[in-house]
Formats: structure tokens, sequence, C-alpha cells
């Protein structure tokens, strides 16, 4: 069945993921593009450094990207060929590679149906003596079982590395995410709760694991690339293992810095339209994500439904399209990893081997989450889902 409106809810297309950038960013980036010194340098430091106090972290290092950090963090704690690292299947494909990387084999352990998070209870069946750490994914921004999944690695001696690309503002039991874990990586990509374009972070408390990611940062070399040049004279720098290019640039650090004082606020934006969204979905044949568990702060960086295909006559993609016809952007976290053909030849996964992961792939749907929305525009996707759900109800 072709859906199609005879007038789309709204005139202009509504961009899924869209970050808000505003006069703010525009002014600070061109800041920083007359000062000249755009590559790594004062800005990212003062990045760093109010990010580390909004987490509550002993250390905050930036980099290029989460992906980055999460190479890196798996590079300084020595995990390399021969380890295994357990994670998630329901996430971005970047976790995954970044293990790969290292040269570390993914051991993919199946969501809790409810949190779509890493199922703890199958956690410790999946380790061997080959296991060196558990990389869990606080996914759309909730907060993982964090008391279980320390207590099995403390149990177990493995490290805790965590993917927090969707989880700046989340906290567990009164603890920031980015103090619980030997290392938490965070993604400010232009899709993220806060952007720089590209970039990304990693908290830790060791000082040594600190000092190491700074080094593999930045081609291996023992002094920042930015005092090099700085008045204070030219200083010689040593190599000391072969490092990567994966420094962030004040371009970059100078749209973090803006946004810094506005998280909470933005996060508080979500939540009303996440309100909003659990309201006016109630009755439609899908169902809106679970409450927040108790004694923790969800980031709230995606807003995803399961639609139930029982009740409608139409595949997950036929209901996106239809949203396209009523303008309104929505996007798909994820198709689970072990689904897509590089992972599934080389690990030769059947669909059906992760099956909670594989029926998620299949029907969740995520729709447009952004302090960027006006009401209207929250209104509109309320219409369009509304209105396409009816039409496809059996
Ligand atoms: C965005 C994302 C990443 C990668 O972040 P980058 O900063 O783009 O490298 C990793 N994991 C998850 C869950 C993500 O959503």
């Amino acid at each position: 069945m072709q859906y199609s409106p005879s007038r789309p809810v709204r005139r202009e297309f509504l961009v899924f993921g869209s970050p808000a950038v505003t006069q703010r960013e525009i002014d600070a980036v061109t800041e920083v593009m007359r000062s000249c010194w755009i590559g790594t340098g004062p800005r990212v430091a003062a990045f760093e450094e109010q990010f580390r106090r909004y987490t509550g972290a002993r250390h905050a290092l930036a980099l290029n990207s989460c992906t980055a950090a999460l190479h890196l963090s798996m590079l300084a704690a020595g995990v390399g060929p021969g380890d295994e690292v357990i994670t998630t299947p329901m996430t971005f494909c970047a976790t995954v590679n970044a293990i790969l990387h290292t040269g570390a084999t993914p051991v993919f352990v199946d969501v809790d149906p409810a949190t779509q998070n890493i199922d703890v209870s199958q956690i410790e069946t999946a380790v061997t003596g080959r296991t060196r750490a558990i990389l869990p994914v606080h996914f759309a921004g909730r907060p993982c079982d964090m008391d279980a999944i320390t207590r099995i690695a403390a149990r177990r001696k493995l490290l805790v590395i965590e993917d927090a690309a969707h989880a700046i503002e989340a906290a567990y039991h009164g603890r920031k995410i980015g103090t619980i874990g030997d290392m938490t990586c965070f993604s400010f990509y232009v899709t993220k709760n806060l952007f720089t374009g590209e970039g990304g972070m990693v908290t830790c408390a060791d000082d040594a694991t600190a000092a190491r990611i700074k080094t593999y940062g930045l081609h291996g070399m023992t002094k920042d690339a930015w005092a090099r040049y700085s008045d204070e004279g030219f200083r010689h720098y040593q190599v000391v293992l072969p490092g990567y290019k994966y420094n962030m640039m004040d371009i970059q650090a100078a749209m973090g810095l803006v946004q810094m004082p506005d998280i909470e606020k933005n996060l508080e934006r979500r939540k009303q339209i996440w309100r909003a969204y659990d309201d006016a979905f109630r009755e439609l044949p899908l169902s809106t994500p679970a409450p927040e568990e108790p004694d923790t702060v969800h980031a709230r960086h995606l807003y995803t439904v399961l639609l139930s295909l029982p009740d409608l006559k139409c595949t997950r993609d036929a209901f996106m399209d239809a949203l396209t016809r009523e303008n309104i952007g929505s996007g798909v976290h994820y198709v689970s990893v072990h689904l897509h053909p590089y992972y599934r030849e080389r690990f030769g996964f059947a669909p059906d081997r992760f099956p909670r992961a594989a029926d998620i792939s299949q029907r969740t749907l995520s729709l447009p989450l952004s302090p960027k929305l006006g009401d209207g525009d929250v209104e509109d996707v309320i219409h369009a889902v509304t209105n396409v759900a009816d039409c496809f109800a059996k």
C-alpha cells in the first residue's frame, strides 16, 4: 500500500538529528579562526577542564571522535590480539570496529528487551580466560546496570570501558556516567546531545592511563604539539610509541565550550518532548521507551519506539517512508551489528544468534528529539506518527 497524504503535516521537511547551530557557535568558531590558533590549543584545554568538572572525573581528554576514544582506551589498557571484549550488538558499528582495530575479538551478549542495554544476566557466561574488558553502551542515554557490570568485572578482573556516546548527562545511583568505569568515552558528533561536528572525550581516574591516552592520541609524542611553538620557547618532543592522529582542534572545542552551560537546559527540553510523545502515543500500535530506572538519570538522546508489526500492515521501513511523505525525518538505532555483512560473515552469525537485538532491528524507529524543536514541530511529529499508524493499523 502506498501512503500518500493529500497534504503533508508540514511544508518543510523536518531533518532527523539536525544540530542546533546558533549564532553563538558561529561566533565562537569565527573567533578561533581570527585568532589563527585553529589547531589543538587553549580552547581544547578549556573544554577538557569544563567537561572534567561537569562529569566530576579526575581526567578528561579530548579527541577527534568517540571512535578514537574507544580505540585508545583499549590500547592504553593493553587490549590487543588474542583478547576478547564483551559488548552489545545493539550499538553503532564504531563500538565494535574500535575493538577490531586493537586486534581483539568482540564477544556479543544480547540485550535486555525492556532497556535495550546489554543483558547483565548473560555477561558472566560470555567471560572466558581471554576476556579483558566489558564494553557496555548506554543505549539512547539510558545508563546500563553498572552495579552488576562492575561486580562482574571486579570478580573476573576485567576492565570496564563505557561507550557513553549517547549519555553525557546520564547518572547512575548518584554517580555521573564518566566516573564509574575505568574509562568512559563520549561523542560530540553532529547528531549528539552536545556537538562539535566531530569530536570525542575520554574520562578516567588513573593518571598513567590518562598520560598514555594523551601520548597515543598525538603521534606518540611526549609533549603537546601546541606547546611546541608557544611563547615559552621551542621545546623538543620525543616519540615514545607509534601513536595516532586523534587530536581535537580548537575550532571544534569552541563549539563545545559554548554548549557546556546549556547541557542541563537542553536535557530538560528533550524531557518535555519525551513526555509529549509518551502521552500522545499511548493508544498506538507501538511501544514507547520504558520509564527510567530508579535513582538514574536518562540522558534522553534517542526517542525510539518499537512498532507492533502484527498490528500493522506495513514494515518499519514502509512506516518510515510514510513519515517522510508527511515531511518528518526519522532514524533507525540500530540494525544490530551482528546482522551487517562484515560481522555476519567474519563471525558466522545467524540472525537468531541474538534474537532480541534481531527483533528490535526490525521494529525500531527513532523520532526527532532535539532542543531545536519548537512545540509546533513536536505537534507535527505527533500528527504524522498518528496518521501513519492509523492508516496502517489492521
Ligand atoms: C556516535 C556513536 C559512536 C561514534 O562516535 P563518533 O564520535 O562519531 O566516533 C560510538 N558509539 C555510539 C553508540 C554512537 O552512537
